[in-house]
């Protein structure tokens, strides 16, 4: 449990020093019910490729059972909602103390929560993107979801290729593919990502463990010109050493306190 003290000592730096940064990854998501897939049962623990290879070497293992994997890879997506969490980055926002959220995850929490200027180094899901003339289309949740499920039920076969290649057309009559970033496919925004974290004053570092490359360089490039660096996570990771201040614990339950406490 983080005490009173250490959360007035947080908001008291973000108070005095300002621009804050984020750096989320899983874990926040995590809190709104969007599975990692490595739990016991989960799709990594049942198609091992995946914890390395992610979704795209998984169908590209199983096509016969691509339908069902497909379908349960998008279940958990689907129903997730921000969670306090998401919504007190928001409110740093507003407080005029949040520059930017740069993140790791593709489902779109953070700017359904309402964050402004929100960096996603792999992408983001519910974004079609044209393979001809780089267009991209954004989709609500909802109807995202339905295109998906509608796509992938009439389906034999599911290899993401096939799944690519039954999406919208984009106008100038391109193919389009989903615009998230796939094991060994490069990460997006990393330029304006390391511009966020090289001129911030503080860094918060939500939900992630800082190993997948080059977006674990991020907390880097902000300590290396002098951000306060700020950790919240359940446990300690590689990023602690880095940390100014470790705070144990949830985003949704620990952000939230700061936020209380810079009213
Ligand atoms: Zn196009």
């Amino acid at each position: 449990m983080v005490n009173d003290e250490l959360i007035k000592r947080v908001s008291e730096t973000i108070r005095s020093k300002g621009r804050v940064v984020a750096f989320s990854g899983a874990g926040i998501s995590k809190e709104s019910g969007v599975s990692t897939y490595r739990e016991p049962g989960g799709l990594w623990d049942r198609f091992p490729e995946g914890s390395s290879g992610g979704i795209l070497a998984v169908l590209a293992n199983h096509p016969e059972q691509g339908r069902e994997i497909f379908l349960s890879f998008l279940e958990t997506i689907k129903q997730a909602k921000p969670n306090p969490g998401h919504l007190a980055l928001v409110d740093l926002e507003k407080m005029g103390y949040l520059e930017a959220v740069v993140t790791q995850n593709v489902d779109n929490l953070h700017i359904e929560a309402g964050n402004s200027r929100v960096f996603e180094l792999h992408g983001n899901l519910m974004r079609l993107k044209c393979l001809r003339c780089g267009q991209c289309r954004k989709y609500e949740r909802e109807e995202f979801f339905t295109m998906m499920e509608g796509i992938v039920g009439t389906m034999e076969r599911v290899t993401m290729e096939d799944i690519f290649s039954q999406l919208p057309e984009c106008s100038c009559g391109g193919s389009s593919r989903l615009d998230f970033v796939g094991f060994g496919e490069s990460v997006q925004q990393l330029d304006e990502a390391r511009f966020q974290a090289q001129t911030c004053n503080v860094m918060l570092i939500l939900g992630t463990s800082g190993v997948v490359y080059p977006a674990a360089t991020v907390p880097a490039a902000a300590k290396s010109k002098g951000a306060f660096v700020i950790e919240i996570n359940p446990n300690r990771t590689d990023l602690t050493a880095q940390a100014d201040i470790f705070l144990q614990g949830q985003t949704g339950k620990i952000l939230p306190r700061i936020v209380d406490s810079l009213k």
